[in-house]
C-alpha cells in the first residue's frame, strides 16, 4: 500500500470561495487515509481559461495518503459534489468547488481520467504560487524543472493573483 505525498489544488469563485475551499479540504482531509500536512496561504486570482466570470480563491494542500490515485480522484469528485457542484455547460466556468490532484509522489500518468501531474499546472500562477509557498523547490516530474522556475517565466500582469488575508 504505501503513504504516497500528493499536492491538492482547491479554487472556488461562487457563494464564499473562502470557506468553500476550506471546508472542502478538511472533508478531504477528515478521512483516515489522507493527512494534512501543509496548507499554502489563500489567494484571489482572476480567472484564466473563461475570463467572463467572477475571481476565483485558491490554495494548495500537502497531504499525505494511502489511496490509489484514482481512488483519491473519485474522492475529490464527491466532495465536490457534496458541496453542490453542478457540472455546467461552460468549461473552465463558474464553480463551488474545484478540487484538483497537482502532483503525486513523481507519479506521471494520462488517461482519459486523470492526467498527473496536472495537465496545466504548470502554466497557472494560481497553483505554481501556493505551491511554492510549500516547497519551490518540488521539482515538475516531466519538465524537471522547480515550481519556482516554472512560476518566474509566468507573466504576472496577465495572471494576477494577491494573497487573502485572513485568519486561519
Ligand atoms: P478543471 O479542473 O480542469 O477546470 P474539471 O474540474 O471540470 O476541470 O475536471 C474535468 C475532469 O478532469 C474530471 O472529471 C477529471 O476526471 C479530469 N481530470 C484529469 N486529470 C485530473 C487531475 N489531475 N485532477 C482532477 N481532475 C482531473
Ligand atoms: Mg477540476
Amino acid at each position: 500500500m504505501g503513504v504516497h505525498t500528493a499536492y491538492i489544488g482547491a479554487g472556488s469563485n461562487m457563494g464564499d470561495k473562502l470557506l468553500n475551499c476550506k471546508n472542502g479540504i478538511s472533508a478531504l482531509t477528515t478521512t483516515r487515509n489522507v493527512v494534512e500536512k501543509v496548507w499554502s496561504r489563500f489567494y484571489k486570482t482572476e480567472p484564466v481559461d473563461y475570463k467572463n466570470q467572477d475571481w476565483f480563491v485558491n490554495a494548495v494542500v500537502k497531504v499525505e495518503t494511502t489511496l490509489a490515485p484514482l481512488e483519491l480522484l473519485k474522492r475529490l469528485k464527491a466532495i465536490e459534489r457534496e458541496a453542490g457542484r453542478v457540472d455546467g455547460a461552460i468549461r473552465f466556468g463558474p464553480r463551488v468547488l474545484d478540487l484538483d490532484i497537482i502532483l503525486y509522489d513523481d507519479w506521471v500518468t494520462n488517461s482519459s481520467e486523470l492526467v498527473v501531474p496536472h495537465p496545466r499546472m504548470h502554466k497557472r500562477r494560481f497553483v505554481l504560487r501556493p505551491i511554492c509557498d510549500i516547497d519551490p523547490k518540488i521539482v515538475h516530474p516531466v519538465f524537471k524543472k522547480e515550481m519556482q522556475a516554472l512560476l518566474d517565466v509566468l507573466d504576472e500582469n496577465d495572471q494576477r493573483i494577491v494573497e487573502y488575508r485572513c485568519d486561519y
